[in-house]
């Protein structure tokens, strides 16, 4: 029998649903339950891949391909599971797949209706999860805010579930704001009255309430909620805010947050061991020494832009036990104020992924610096591509090389797209998508730090290397050190005259994990920190 675990919001968005959810999976997994986590949003996108990043911050992608929210990362990071395409239910896929039943005549000329045929549809993509995903229990956190007309139908779906599932395999994580207001800064748990009476009109009756918060709940605000929302006082847990989020996994134990939901389930409850956890947050908050890692790109105010990449670089540094100062600069910026005025003295200079032309030569100039200066690199899927141009101009004698996403009519496409993908039309999960394998280079960085001569890592872009430059880049002193197995498309490319200079035409930081660095970032962090001068 699956169980689910159902997560809904109330108050305010943006409530740490998704690192709840994630918290809780883990606690489940580290007592030997099979666990999956779904995200639902109820927006009318059939995904994330078409959207920018402001509204939306990453797009996370999955082994199997799927562009979807970035929730999904917090859910892999801490659970330590990876996901498939299932785990991301959107508005957009739900009534698609309607729409495209109705018109194949499956419902038989009836009415097509919210309810049933929208709820049923919801119901089969929560249903379909637990098999492609193997678990017993599947938490399922609802995008959103209580009282967001979009969220309904997905609530009166779970609602449903209750029933057919039957009581006892299901429980409900409600998730809300306690703020403080007022000169005297008081607590005020109203708002989170109001989103549970406005839950249980919709007929759901939250089982545990999670509340966040900036300071302890006193004892007196915990019965005062649990009176009010008809909760039990156990299963009122608080959830304070923190400057390291990998605390919180320990945090939610010590109030029993897993116990009271496997009781809530009728499962058995088991003994927990969360040292790793510990001993992660003890590096975290003792590191030997500071290095400074720039990192260039075009939405650097937007933390959610790159929530995966600081997560992977904090995870490199936690290994290492140093902190890694992440220092966020615009690539225009950097292209008015020049490379020397802005990355003199960092240990570290990173270009991330990113699309279209604006900032590409700041990137570049800034990929020039590292090269020239000896400042350890890396590079992500556009930091391959401008790493490959800035060879190609600089050091192959080829001033005008560029990629033609930015210049159509470039005298030598380094970076171009392939025949093979020519034909795409649409914007939509048209790319480079999902895990492909590649082949290490023998004696290359790259196999050092995988110690592994193939790998499979996650892509999402359309251009490639042109592969009528491979050699010369080659000649001129570039390893193209991870190819695919055909040797046609460059994964990896590094230099070794170079303290630590590599780009890949991937995506890693969607596979580090707080407990398990990823390679390119750790070796990243480790050469950064020897640049910094902290001992190894
Ligand atoms: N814009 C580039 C491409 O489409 C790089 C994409 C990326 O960095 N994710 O190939």
């Amino acid at each position: 029998m699956i169980k689910y675990v159902f997560v809904t919001g109330g108050v305010v968005s943006s409530i740490g649903k998704g690192i709840a959810s994630a918290c809780l999976g883990r606690l489940l997994r580290n007592r030997g339950y099979r666990v999956t986590v779904q995200k639902i949003d109820p927006y009318l996108n059939v995904d994330a891949g078409t959207m920018n990043p402001h509204q939306h911050g990453e797009v996370f992608v999955t082994d199997d391909g799927a562009e979807t929210d970035l929730d999904l990362g917090h859910y892999e990071r801490f659970v330590d599971i990876n996901l498939n395409k299932h785990c991301n239910v959107t508005t957009g896929k739900v009534y698609g797949n309607v729409i495209a039943k109705e018109r194949r005549g499956d419902y038989l000329g009836e009415t097509v209706q919210v309810i049933p045929h929208v709820t049923d549809e919801i119901k089969e993509r929560i249903r379909e999860l637990p098999a492609t995903a193997d678990a017993d229990i599947a938490i399922v956190e609802i995008g959103g805010t209580i009282g967001d007309i979009e969220g309904l139908p997905f609530l009166e779906a779970i609602r449903q579930m209750r029933a057919d599932e039957g009581q006892s395999n299901c429980a409900f994580l409600h998730v809300t704001l306690v703020p403080f207001v007022g000169p005297r800064q008081e607590m005020k748990t109203k708002p989170t009255q109001h989103s549970v009476r406005e839950l249980r009109s919709i007929g759901i009756q939250p089982d545990v309430l999670l509340c966040r918060t900036k300071q302890p709940l006193s004892e007196e605000m915990r019965r005062k909620v649990a009176l009010f929302c008809d909760i039990d006082r156990e299963a009122i847990i608080e959830g304070l805010d923190t400057d390291i989020v990998y605390e919180l996994p320990v945090t939610f134990e010590r109030q029993g947050l897993a116990s009271i939901v496997l009781k809530k389930l009728g499962l058995e409850d088991h003994p927990v061991d969360l040292t790793e956890w510990e001993d992660l947050v003890e590096r975290i908050r003792n590191p030997r020494g500071e290095c400074r890692i720039a990192m260039v790109g075009k939405y650097m105010e937007l933390h959610d832009a790159y929530i995966s990449i600081f997560d992977a670089l904090r995870h490199g540094a936690a290994h290492h036990r140093v902190e890694a100062d992440v220092i966020r600069i615009d690539s225009e910026r950097l292209e008015e104020a020049g490379a020397e005025a802005l990355l003199a003295g960092v240990d570290g200079i990173l270009v991330p992924g990113g699309f279209g032309r604006r900032g590409i030569e700041g990137k570049i100039q800034a990929i020039r610096y590292a090269r020239e200066s000896g400042t350890p690199y890396l590079g992500l899927c556009l930091g391959l591509q401008c790493a490959v141009i800035e060879y190609a101009r600089e050091v192959c004698g080829l001033p005008g090389a560029n990629s033609t996403e930015f210049d159509e009519e470039t005298s030598h496409p380094v970076i171009t797209i392939l025949p093979e993908q020519l034909q795409v039309e649409n914007m939509g999960a048209t790319m480079r998508l999902g895990a492909w394998p590649c082949e290490l280079a023998a004696g290359s960085l790259a196999e050092r730090l995988y110690g592994a001569k193939r790998i499979e890592e996650r892509h999402r872009h359309r251009y490639e290397v042109n592969p009528d430059y491979h050699q010369r880049l080659r000649d001129a002193g570039m390893v193209l050190s991870g190819t695919s197995p055909s040797g046609r498309l460059v994964e990896l490319v590094e230099l070794p005259d170079h303290p630590f200079f590599i780009a890949t035409q991937a995506h890693p930081e969607f596979k580090s994990r707080p407990t398990r660095a990823h390679p390119l970032f750790a070796g990243f962090i480790e050469a950064a920190a020897a640049h910094a001068g902290i001992d190894a």
